[in-house]
């Protein structure tokens, strides 16, 4: 296991945990097996998101935000916002859940807009 990116479980009995990336590879190569325990899976399988992880990602990437964005007097300079609200529009190229960890689902997004919206 190299977790070199978002950790993703795959449907072994055990689900067993791989990283994204190797999954993708997995995928390239037609592979079915997992490959901790060898169990096959079924033809067109599909990894399973860590709904905690992804959880956690978001408060912390929220969190972060909060602390070092909209912390101080001053709001955030035009680049910051342009780059939050490409978040909250689901615009940005960046904001593939299995890059940043982080899931663009509603509340998520809310947040972020209020935050923006109070430092006006
Ligand atoms: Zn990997
Ligand atoms: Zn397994």
């Amino acid at each position: 296991m190299c977790l070199q990116s978002a950790p993703i479980s795959v449907p072994c009995t055990a689900r067993h945990i791989i990283c994204h990336t190797c999954c993708g590879e997995m995928k390239a190569l037609l592979e079915r097996k997992c490959p901790d325990c060898n169990e096959e899976f079924e033809d067109h399988w599909k990894p399973v998101k860590l709904e905690k992880y992804q959880q956690q990602c978001n408060t912390f990437f929220l969190e972060a935000v909060t602390q070092l964005c909209f912390a101080d007097e001053e709001p955030p300079s035009e680049e910051v916002l342009s780059k939050l609200l490409s978040y909250v529009t689901c615009t940005s190229k960046n904001m593939n859940i299995f890059d940043t960890g982080v899931d663009p689902n509603p509340v998520f997004r809310s947040f972020l807009l209020q935050l923006m919206m109070k430092s006006r």
